[in-house]
């Protein structure tokens, strides 16, 4: 097999014993003579499985009993227009946060529901930055406040929670959940596709304080209705189950490396270990101010943009994947989730200093 790294922003790169296991396990599960993906949704097996995800998730978070935790389809974007129907609850006005092409998206599906307020924009400084607490406007009337905590695409990440009271605090986390531990216990819902760092495409995740359930907007969609799903413990409809069952992997991989503050700690390692690179590299450079700079995606750039292609056409050349900045943007970007080692990293800082080297 051809030995690559994988730097794709999503769907990414997945831990390699969690996908030979799902390997092993996959015409013949446990010993009953079929795939995962073959069984019902509702025999004991299959309801094992999603119970003992939610129950590593939930450990692996510290995620409390007064929070419901959902398996359903359609991506964070579906999520975008899920928060409004669940959340408003009557009020016709929600908070959001603009610090890039994500938060923007779920801006915008917003707006079809109710008045959109933008407490703050990063727009002036192009996404490089995030928008300090103290100068946020925000609306007395909001049902909650809508914030994007990393921005996949800009590479730009809070290294902060948002205190915002009383008021339901709701997190897009489809970038960073699992990167490191997080405080749950501050967030109303949390919700994450799962692509990036927690399994295959087909399945978000959403995590809400169970108050919050119960006030949905009555044209809600059954499939995005929380309250619904709730009652159904994800089964309303037929849940993306065999994504269910290797994020259920990854969970238990996860617990094997010894949880979320290990997790943490070697994230820290390689963003500092790449950040520091190509700071002192004199030919690589990161727009992003250096207190919100994303431990998952590393967007760069080389001074003479005509090096791009051949930067991109190299790596993948040495086996080093999917390294184009997002098509919006331009430019180079790695993303280094919880399944690319230090090793990848590594090797991507040795393919770009003989780069370098060669074209500098
Ligand atoms: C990838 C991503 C999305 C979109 O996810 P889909 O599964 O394609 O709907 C939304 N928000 C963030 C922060 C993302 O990284």
């Amino acid at each position: 097999m051809t030995r690559v790294f994988n730097f794709c922003a999503g769907p990414a790169a997945l831990p390699e014993a969690v996908l030979a296991q799902a390997r092993d396990e996959m015409l013949d599960w446990h010993g009953r003579g079929l795939s995962v993906m073959e069984m019902s949704h509702r025999g004991k097996d299959m309801v094992g499985i999603a119970e003992r995800a939610e129950a590593d998730l939930r450990e692996l978070l510290g995620i409390g009993e007064d929070y419901a935790v959902l398996f359903l389809q359609g991506g964070a974007t579906a999520q975008f227009a899920a928060v409004p129907l669940n959340l408003l609850g009557g009020a016709a006005t929600a908070d959001y946060v603009d610090t890039g092409q994500w938060s923007q998206k779920a801006i915008g599906e917003a707006r079809k529901y109710c008045d959109v307020n933008v407490v703050a924009s990063a727009q002036a400084t192009r996404h490089t930055t995030v928008p300090p607490q103290e100068t946020w406007q925000r609306s007395p009337a909001a049902a909650y406040l809508h914030y994007t905590p990393n921005e996949t695409i800009g590479g730009v990440e809070y290294g902060w929670v948002p205190d915002v009271g009383s008021t339901p605090l709701v997190a897009d986390m489809s970038s960073t959940i699992l990167s490191r531990p997080i405080d749950v216990s501050r967030f109303g819902v949390i919700y994450a596709g799962a692509q990036k760092n927690i399994g295959p495409a087909g399945l978000v995740i959403v995590i809400v304080r169970r108050d919050l359930l119960g006030r949905p907007d009555p044209r809600t969609p059954a499939v995005l209705d929380w309250t619904l799903q709730a009652k159904n413990a994800s089964m309303y409809n037929t849940p993306p189950t065999f994504s269910i069952y290797l994020a259920g992997l990854v969970f238990d991989w996860l617990k094997r490396q010894g949880g979320l503050v290990a997790v943490g700690e070697q994230n820290r390692r390689k963003a500092e270990r790449l950040y520091g690179y190509i700071d002192q590299s004199g030919f690589y450079a990161n727009p992003v101010e250096r207190a919100s700079r994303s431990w998952m995606n590393v967007p760069f750039t080389v001074a003479d943009a005509a090096l791009e292609k051949p930067f991109v056409a190299e790596a993948t050349a040495a086996g080093l994947l999917y390294l184009e900045g997002h098509r919006s943007v331009g430019g180079m970007r790695a993303s280094i989730y919880n399944a690319v080692g230090i090793d990848a990293v590594e090797a991507l800082i040795a393919f770009m200093q003989d780069f370098a080297q060669r074209h500098g």
